[in-house]
């Protein structure tokens, strides 16, 4: 009899146990109605952005690009492109052909930056680009050619023109000094000039989101929306003049970097934030800031889930209640282990192998339930992503007075190709708040470098005063 009580004992804590881990987990799933609130949410946020008078205060920051039109496939020259902001810091020389036959060829080179420098001075930052560039020229033997260059910045920027930029604040990984509310342009002219050793016209300042989109609708001309959901998540399209009132005239169309990250730095989303977000962001670099971001990008998402498991381990739940030094280093679970761990193709077996890698100690039962904290946290973040683009798809069909639209999103990052269901479920959730939108979406190859030189093809020619 006493056996038979330890059983039960034993089987009521398990019961017990499940319940309050299904708990917790409880506050990430939300409902459609609470996803279709995300969505008018965001549009709120970017008719703040576009106003006049509401800009200044506005989160969602919806800056001008004086990216003018998509490509039209006369673009032609040599360029170089540098990519900075995303999992990799590059250089690259592009060579684009106009013509019937129209080619586009990259070379490039991935670039390390130390986390000193991605921490340290403005100045130290772009001496170490300028170094990377003059080892890159060195590599292609390039050295006296004075190409034009377009600039791959993916951060926050005010722009006047197409070849200036105001950062606005540093997100993810990077916080320099002396560089905030400064032309990162002339930060990189400056650094060309210490270094005395090659002469380059910088010609345009893009965002990746603004480079993706252009590299897709060089391929496809119904592409006017473009995507990151990477380390950073942002989204740019192109809205009509006459509603973007921070910027004159009422003609046509401009892309605007919507940098819909700071999204709910108002508080706009404190209900859905749980307090694992709350301690994500309060270990972040940028405290307070880029909240949305914080919820659906491949930098924040391992943190979140490192963030519950703590929590679970503490509670008793997980690896025998013992919180290992592992568990306690930030950025362990990177997008590449998550997306392992969350792989159907692997066995449970295999789940604890990776966690065996990353030093963490795992019974049978502690891998099940890593393995869904780590799925219910993707599932939100591809969810309100797609709440997101579901609001910026429906404006477009507004701005258009259209009862339908047909539209390309042109998307990249590492977290929309690495992962084995964030796509997926982000394509759905677009699908079911956005029904009067039939959304394509486009893999981009390279928007970074390609964009970006075509971005500057454009500008070089808008200079010599030719069409746009
Ligand atoms: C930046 C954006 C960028 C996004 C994706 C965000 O942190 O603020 O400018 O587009 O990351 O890289
Ligand atoms: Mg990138």
């Amino acid at each position: 009899a006493k056996g038979a009580a330890m059983v039960t004992a034993v089987a009521y804590r398990l019961a017990d146990q499940t319940r309050q881990i299904a708990q917790t987990l409880a506050e990430f799933r939300l409902s459609k109605a609470q996803l279709l609130e995300v969505k008018k949410r965001m549009r709120t946020e970017i008719e703040n952005g576009l106003g006049k008078k509401t800009h200044d205060s506005a989160t969602v920051k919806m800056l001008p690009t004086y990216v003018r039109s998509t490509p039209d496939g006369t673009e032609n020259g040599d360029f170089l492109a540098l990519d900075l902001g995303g999992t990799n810091f590059r250089v690259l020389l592009v060579k684009i052909r106009s013509g019937k036959r129209r080619t586009v060829e990259m070379h490039n080179k991935i670039y390390a930056i130390p986390i000193e420098v991605m921490q340290g001075t403005g100045e130290e930052l772009f001496d170490h680009i300028v170094y990377c560039i003059s080892d890159f020229l060195d590599y292609m033997g390039m050295k006296s050619a004075r190409l034009p260059l377009g600039f791959t910045f993916s951060f926050p920027c005010h722009q006047k023109s197409l070849d200036a930029g105001i950062l606005v604040n540093w997100t993810k990984g990077f916080k320099c000094t002396d560089c905030e509310g400064e032309d990162v342009v002339e930060l990189l002219r400056e650094g060309i000039k210490r270094k005395e050793e090659f002469d380059l016209d910088v010609v345009a300042v893009v965002n990746d989101t603004v480079g993706t989109m252009m590299t897709c609708a060089y391929e496809e001309p119904t592409c006017e929306v473009g995507l990151i959901a990477g380390t950073g998540s942002n989204a740019c399209y192109m809205e009509e003049m006459r509603n973007i009132e921070t910027v004159e005239g009422n003609e046509g169309r401009m892309c605007v970097n919507m940098e819909w990250g700071a999204f709910g730095d108002n508080g706009c989303l404190d209900d859905i934030r749980t307090q694992y977000d709350c301690a994500v962001d309060e270990n972040s670099l940028n405290e307070g800031k880029q909240r949305y971001e914080k919820m659906c990008s491949g930098m924040y998402l391992g943190e979140i889930v490192r963030n519950i498991l703590i929590d679970l381990t503490k509670r008793g739940f997980l690896f025998r209640g013992k919180i290992s030094e592992t568990l306690k280093t930030r950025g362990i679970f990177e997008t590449k282990f998550l997306s392992q761990i969350e792989s159907d193709r692997l066995a449970l077996l295999q789940v604890r192998a990776i966690l065996q890698q990353l030093g963490l100690d795992s019974t049978c039962d502690d891998s099940i339930i890593v393995k869904e904290v780590c799925s219910t946290v993707s599932l939100r973040a591809a969810q309100i992503c797609g709440a997101g683009m579901a609001g910026v798809v429906d404006k477009i069909r507004e701005n258009r007075g259209l009862d339908h639209l047909d539209v390309t999103v042109g998307v990249d990052g590492t977290l929309y190709k690495l992962h084995p269901h964030f796509s997926r479920i982000f394509h759905q959730t677009v699908k079911e708040l956005a029904p009067k939108c039939n959304v394509n979406f486009l893999l981009s190859e390279d928007g970074s470098g390609k964009g970006a030189a075509l971005i500057t093809a454009v500008g070089c020619r808008q200079r010599r005063g030719g069409a746009s």
